[in-house]
């Protein structure tokens, strides 16, 4: 059996589309992920919270391979993402990434930032794509600025660019390492906004950020993460109203 036909990397509806088993990893010294376990079912959002330098990035940095991990295990919807080859490629465009910093082509216009991905990587004609990248576009709301270059947009129209750009790869799931942290404040609830439309279109969503109206109106579950630990995982409004850990009451008390 090919294990490039569609069907075959499909977990059953139970399978989560993310697994964490006993993550971790080093840097150095620095226990970055210690003993990490987590399962995102379909179309869940998690939020992941915490302090700086806790290990969030690290940790989507890794569900992605950006980084590799020590020991433990992540699989995408039920197929162990391996260290490099063929299938990491292949798995990898299930996971679609956006970052603080946009990240676009800065020589590209904004159609081909879009496109590029589809083409390149999933063989997909020209024109195909275009017309793929002019809906996605088109639903981030962009469409008109399709081709300018990345600079010529604003900061929140360019990170919507990138969201269109992640969703052109048909994604699984989606992680988002504090997409609006490099965004003037008037931009901000553009990008949010943006990515309630998808979650409320049931996309499989990590979220980091430290947007708490965010996590209270989309979040299914909030992580809180301190020093490379998962330290406490609820519902948002039992986490916000209730937290348990001293770290979370200390982490939510120097947000106000
Ligand atoms: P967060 O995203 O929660 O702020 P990070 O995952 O970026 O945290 O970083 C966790 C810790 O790992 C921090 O102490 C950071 O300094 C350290 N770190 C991150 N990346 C590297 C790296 N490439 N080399 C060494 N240390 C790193
Ligand atoms: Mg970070």
């Amino acid at each position: 059996m090919s294990t490039d036909s569609p069907a075959s990397g499909a977990g059953s509806a139970t399978t989560p589309i993310v697994k964490l088993t006993d993550v971790n990893k080093h840097y150095g010294q620095l226990h970055v992920l210690q003993n990490i376990n987590l399962e995102v079912s379909k179309g869940e959002v998690v939020v992941v919270l915490g302090p700086s330098g806790s290990g969030k990035s690290t940790l989507c940095r890794a569900i992605n391979r950006l980084e590799t991990i020590d020991s433990g295990s992540i699989e995408i919807d039920g197929q162990v993402l391996p260290e490099e080859g063929k299938m990491l490629a292949k798995l990898r465009a299930d996971v679609g990434m956006v970052f603080q910093s946009f990240n676009l082509f800065a020589h590209k216009s904004i159609l081909e930032n879009v496109t590029l991905g589809p083409i390149k990587v999933k063989n997909m004609k020209k024109a195909e794509a275009n017309k793929l990248a002019l809906s996605l576009l088109e639903r981030v709301g962009v469409a008109n600025q399709k081709d300018k270059l990345p600079a010529q947009l604003s900061g929140g129209q360019q990170q919507r660019v990138a969201i269109a750009r992640a969703l052109a790869m048909r994604p699984k799931v989606m992680l988002f390492d504090e997409p609006t942290s490099a965004l003037d404040p008037e931009m901000i609830n553009e990008v949010l906004d943006t990515m309630v439309g998808l979650a409320k279109e049931g996309m499989t969503m990590i979220v980091v950020t430290h947007e708490m109206g965010f996590a209270r109106k989309a979040a299914d579950r909030v992580i809180f993460m301190a020093d490379g630990q998962i330290v406490e995982q609820a519902a948002p409004e039992q986490f916000f109203t209730n937290p348990q850990s001293v770290r979370a009451k200390d982490f939510l008390g120097k947000l106000i």
